[in-house]
């Protein structure tokens, strides 16, 4: 006969359960905690304050009830003492945050990134060097509990190797473990897929919240996706699942950077646009240096800065289709049919809720939002699109970094005193 869970397994579940509600909805009252998780008001208590007595969460009266009686206290994460560093690699930036429990960022660094070799000692060196910096400025009574990165490519989840990262130029890359080493903390690096990580910061925390079945579209240079079925991500057996960007769309089309042609990736990402804009010439790779360029570490910026290539050349296209420019429209129209044809064959096959276009495909398809949906119309199934919503990206850029760092929190959230006391040790 197997054996029930013990106590111990069922408090364990429960301290996550609650740390998972404070973390992902904000301050909440014992009141609403005792409702929303079935639990007696007595167990409430005693979870919270182990929470309390830990570090992780503090309970404060609420300013104003209006109601007579005792009020319930409120439970809120404590996001500047516990954090975990998240980490975005893209080709053309690399990003660090400090994220506070309740994922609050506390700090940021940015850097731009030429289009070179994956150079992973530079990289790494690179990162962990604004990690320091962070860190250096923190109070002494703060914890990290975790680190974990977004990249570019697929990743292999047992162990955090960049199997493939073309558009990063990085191919069987032991990145996590490196980047663990470098930043020294003793803590292991997870390290997802940057687009099945920004579909878990929308689903968690952004404009999917509550969509039980969504997909994500992620345009970088290439085209990434994230697939969350029933509340859970699609990852497949070793973890690639979710890659769009290479679904054949155009049989016979362009040249892709996967080594197939036609992809969803190659008719519709940044190249693509910008080669029918006639922004750069088709088939002329632009010159690439090698380097990080940590000059410009602070605030926000995308793109190469000589306009030719990035997000900024890709707003430049869009704004121009806005002001009449008919090569730019043309280009957008070619665009957002290859585009909405993927959607559609997406569609059909997962039936989801929302589409959600975030990183470059954000402005794509605002600027071609006609285009996919006559695609829809055309190739998706009635039932499937009837009550389909098209949504952009609410965490714009943050959203990879976001993701990565409920990833860094997911092992504290299933196991919260145990992390904590690893932490502080
Ligand atoms: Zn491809």
């Amino acid at each position: 006969m197997r054996a029930g869970p013990s106590q111990e397994d069922i408090r364990r579940h429960n301290l996550g359960a609650l740390l998972r509600h404070v973390h992902l909805g904000g301050p909440i009252s014992r009141a609403e905690l005792t409702s929303k998780m079935g639990l007696n008001r007595s167990t409430i208590m005693a979870l919270t304050s182990d929470l309390t007595a830990a570090g992780l969460v503090r309970e404060e009266l609420p300013r104003e009830t209006g109601r007579a009686g005792r009020p319930s206290l409120v439970v809120r994460p404590e996001s500047a003492r516990v954090y975990v560093f998240a980490f975005d690699v893209s080709p053309d930036r690399l990003a660090v945050a400090r994220v506070g429990l309740g994922g609050v960022i506390l700090d940021r660094r940015e850097a731009v990134r030429d289009r070179g070799a994956f150079e992973l000692d530079e990289l790494t060196g690179a990162l962990s060097a604004f990690a320091r910096q962070m860190r250096r400025k923190t109070r002494d009574d703060t914890v990290c509990v975790g680190a974990a990165a977004a990249v570019s490519g697929g990743v292999r989840k047992a162990d955090g190797v960049v199997r493939f990262g073309p558009n990063l130029r990085a191919e069987e890359v032991p990145f996590g473990e490196e980047l663990g080493r470098r930043l020294g903390l003793g803590l292991p690096v997870s390290v997802g897929n940057d687009a099945n990580l920004a579909a878990l910061a929308e689903h968690s925390r952004g404009v999917g919240a509550a969509v039980r079945d969504l997909i994500y579209l992620h345009g970088d240079v290439g085209i990434g996706g994230g697939i969350i079925a029933g509340g859970h991500l699609l990852g497949g057996h070793d973890g690639y699942g979710g890659e769009v960007g290479h679904m054949v769309v155009n049989p016979g089309g362009r040249a892709c950077g996967c080594g197939s042609h036609g992809c969803l990736e190659a008719e519709v990402g940044e190249r693509a646009l910008l080669e029918s804009a006639g922004r750069v010439q088709a088939g002329v790779q632009a010159a690439v240096q090698t380097g990080i360029h940590t000059g410009a570490q602070t605030g926000v910026q995308t793109g190469r800065p000589d306009g030719q290539q990035g997000r900024d050349a890709v707003r430049a296209v869009v704004e121009a289709a806005d002001r009449g420019d008919i090569v730019a429209q043309e280009a957008l129209s070619r665009v957002g049919d290859w585009l909405g044809l993927g959607v559609a064959n997406l569609v059909n096959i997962f039936n989801p809720e929302m589409v959600i276009f975030g990183g470059m495909l954000r402005e794509i398809y605002l600027g071609s939002a006609a285009q996919v949906r006559s695609q829809l119309t055309l190739h998706a199934m009635a039932p499937q699109r009837e009550r389909l919503r098209l949504r952009t990206s609410s965490l714009g850029d943050a959203a990879t970094l976001v993701g990565a760092a409920e990833l860094a929190f997911a092992h504290v959230l299933s196991d919260p005193l145990e992390v904590l006391a690893r932490a502080n040790a």
